[in-house]
């Protein structure tokens, strides 16, 4: 299957945007099936990435020759959602079932269904995407300069690390994620973070709403709660172990 990634992988004058991908096969059920990579973690995702994307390619058809491991780890988060998404309707077919609890009145909503193929893709533009000016901000309080960055493969394993052991953290830990620098310094971690004025946080967090750092897949579904009428949101996981779970697919779920 031919995927058209939103971003793809920029290295030197080419960008490779074009993915071939693989279906599923017993070597990545085996990922799935084990429990220290799946449970609580992500560690099944760039296993499955590096062994079904067969090929990355530019538009001319040129082939991306590194390691498949380090193209993965250069990915943005718009382009690993939507090929974990590609790779699912690649095994499974188009049609996926879930479950979303009602927002309103908690009522579960069983069986609802969804075509893989209808979500709605948002990309960006290359020139947009090398634009820094686009994403470069100054500081109001303490006057320095600030660079925003999607983001890549490490940062979504550092989310869910800072999720699982320091939730005192969060505020600082999710914003400093998105920044590539401040001022000069590179490499932002909380800590960078914890030291900014709070009117500071506040704009970087309204920028960080504002501001498209990355073309995306949309998987938010807006759900009518067959138990009080009225419309939620909802959000597929794509990053769950669940997400390749076949009985989501070919029937609705019996539970
Ligand atoms: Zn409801």
């Amino acid at each position: 299957m031919k995927v058209t990634l939103p971003n793809g992988l920029l290295d030197g004058q080419d960008l490779f945007n074009t993915a071939i991908i693989d279906e599923l096969r017993g070597r990545q059920q085996n990922y799935l099936a084990d429990r220290e990579l799946v449970i609580g973690n992500i560690g099944h995702i760039p296993k499955i990435l590096s062994d079904c994307i067969k090929s990355l390619e530019t538009a001319e058809g040129v082939q991306w020759k590194g390691d498949m491991k380090d193209a993965v780890e250069k990915l943005s988060a718009g382009d690993i959602e939507i090929l974990l998404i590609k790779i699912r309707e690649n095994t499974y077919g188009e049609r996926f079932y879930f479950e979303a609890q009602c927002t309103h009145c908690e009522h579960k909503n069983k069986n609802l269904r969804l075509n893989l193929n209808e979500l709605e893709l948002d990309p960006i533009p290359v020139a947009e995407m090398l634009d820094k000016s686009r994403v470069t901000f100054t500081l109001p309080k303490s006057q320095v300069e600030v660079e925003l960055k999607p983001l890549f493969l490490k940062d979504l394993f550092e989310s869910i690390k800072i999720m699982k052991n320091k939730p005192d953290r969060l505020v600082t830990s999710a914003v400093a994620l998105s920044i590539k620098r401040i001022g000069t310094k590179t490499k932002i971690t909380s800590e960078d973070i914890d030291e900014l004025p709070s009117k500071d946080i506040i704009f970087l967090k309204e920028k960080l709403e504002a501001t498209k750092l990355e073309g995306t897949i949309d998987t938010n579904i807006t759900v009518e709660c067959t138990g009080c009428g009225k419309e939620f949101e909802s959000k597929l996981d794509v990053y769950s172990s669940d997400f390749f779970d076949p009985s989501k697919g070919s029937t609705s779920t019996t539970t």
